[in-house]
């Protein structure tokens, strides 16, 4: 690879924040409660606290998580017990 003289590695890393400036602002939505920008994924503004609804994302009810949970609690709770007798059976 060729060697970049500092001025030409300068300007790539000028490109580079560049970029990465230009995707965060695409990100970028005013607080509802402090009209500050954050980004669209936050739950909780940084600045004030307020709460944020994500775009694209909506979290789980309430019931459905119960659920979830307990269907967890119930295989994990098989497991141990196949995994327990196994260890019972073959020793
Ligand atoms: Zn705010």
């Amino acid at each position: 690879m060729a060697k970049l003289t500092e001025e030409e590695a300068r300007a790539r890393e000028e490109a580079r924040a560049a970029k990465r400036r230009a995707q965060l602002e695409k990100h970028a939505v005013p607080c509802p409660h402090c009209q500050k920008s954050v980004l669209d994924h936050m739950t909780r503004c940084p600045y004030c606290g307020g709460a944020l609804v994500p775009k694209g994302y909506a979290p789980m009810d309430e019931e459905k998580k119960r659920k979830v949970r307990n269907v967890c609690y119930i295989a994990g709770f098989a497991i141990a017990i196949v995994i327990v007798v196994l260890i019972l059976v073959l020793r």
